[in-house]
């Protein structure tokens, strides 16, 4: 039978026209059977869930979760379950990102956290939470005062104490408390404002995360910038009004900026360096996406960088021109500046705006992340200069420059 079926939500709009009378009968015994709140245990199975305030696609996101987290569903509408995360706060999650489970499994109780400590290994600092079976989070940054600040959710803390060992090196406080039952929060305050990163896990009965040491040095030299020469293979991106090509700009500018950074000492690592896509033939634009972030999540990396050229939904595209950058965390904030100076100041381009954007290849708190728009292919005398190589240059040499100035200014704030 199609749980679905029984959960309030589920309206006679959702099916339209008549059901066949078989139908009917299973639903009553159904619905004589399950019980009347119809709640059941879900997993994620998605490898970015997406928590978000209400049940649709348009709605924020509260968090962004990995597979294998269970959540405790109460109601479902539109395709989508909402999950009380503690009694206080409740999300919706799209059926697409979980796999329901067995009916018989009982509501989770609110774990208990025994232990927090937190230690310096060799990337960065370790926090290290016990608790009973892997739960949903949230991380947030903070910029002034820099902190990194951990929800827990379906949690109480049983023990208030956080011991930071002398080798830990990124925080110099860390504070734990009860927002509300089932809602806690540990706030980490850094030793450094340009943050560089964090990763969560959950395995062994502990969840940990790992915040990510400050930069060294004041150069380029030893930086590994993951570089992303936006679309290519069968999305060609933007088109010009004469035929010019956004994904073969993106990969010009891309190849020509990994020899000027391998000039000043950077290793620069693409995702991408002929005209194809990532994913297999037949994968969607999600999916190619995906697969671009996935890939992009390298441990060593110092930062993403997505180049892209921009074009106008609608309107004049005579009357759309310029450079625009967009950053998701807000430690990608300072780069995505420095960026879009640089660009603006070196192409002799519009300086549109920066922005926050949660575009899917941003979307990810393991190193500052920037997505650059360097013109709009799809204003014809900015598309006219994309045929030269001028343009490459100035692009590639902008983008060095700017990443550069980024590492510069961290060393010296
Ligand atoms: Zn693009």
């Amino acid at each position: 039978m199609n749980s679905q079926a029984v959960y309030r939500g589920w309206s006679a709009s959702s099916t339209p026209g008549p059901r066949p009378i078989g139908l009917v009968v299973v639903l009553l015994v159904g619905v004589a059977i399950v019980p009347a709140t119809a709640e059941r245990a879900v997993k994620t199975t998605h490898p970015r869930t997406d928590l978000r305030t209400g049940p649709s696609r348009e709605h924020n996101r509260i968090t962004v979760l990995p597979p294998g987290i269970r959540l405790w569903a109460d109601d479902y509408v539109d395709g989508f379950y909402r999950v009380p995360l503690c009694p206080v706060l409740h999300a919706w999650v799209s059926r697409e990102q979980v796999q329901p489970l067995d009916r018989s499994l009982p509501r989770p109780q609110i774990h208990a956290v025994t232990d927090i400590s937190v230690k310096g290994i060799e990337p960065g600092s370790l926090a290290t939470i016990r608790l009973a079976e892997p739960v949903a989070y949230r991380v947030r940054q903070q910029l002034h005062p820099p902190a990194l600040i951990l929800d827990l959710f379906g949690v109480n803390l049983a023990r208030y104490g956080v011991r930071q060992r002398p080798s830990d090196r990124c925080t110099w406080a860390v504070v734990a408390e009860q927002v509300a039952d089932g809602w806690a929060q540990v706030t980490f305050h850094l030793t450094f404002s340009q943050q560089r990163g964090w990763r969560v896990t959950q395995h062994d009965g502990a969840l940990m995360l790992l915040i990510r040491n400050p930069y060294r040095g004041d150069t380029l030299d030893h930086k590994v910038i993951v570089l992303d020469p936006g679309h290519g293979g069968r999305d060609s991106g933007a088109v010009g009004p004469t035929g010019v090509r956004e994904k073969d700009v993106n990969l010009r500018i891309a190849l020509r900026l990994v020899e000027l950074l391998a000039e000043r000492g950077a290793t620069a690592r693409l995702l991408r360096d002929s005209d194809r896509a990532l994913s297999p033939g037949g994968a969607s634009q999600r999916e190619e996406l995906e697969a671009r972030l996935a890939a992009s999540e390298q441990p060593d990396a110092d930062l993403f960088l997505s180049i892209h050229n921009n074009a106008v939904g609608s309107g004049d595209p005579a009357r759309a021109f310029g450079t625009e950058t967009y950053y998701w965390t807000p430690m990608s904030v300072l780069p995505a500046r420095i960026l879009q100076n640089h660009l603006c100041q070196r192409l002799r381009t519009n300086n549109r705006f920066i922005s926050w954007r949660p575009f899917y290849v941003l979307r990810s708190g393991d190193v500052p992340r920037v997505l650059v728009e360097c013109a709009y292919v799809s204003n014809p005398s900015e598309e006219q200069r994309m045929r030269g190589d001028e343009f490459t240059e100035s692009a590639a040499l902008a983008l060095r420059d700017g990443l550069e100035d980024f590492f510069a200014t961290v060393a010296a704030s």
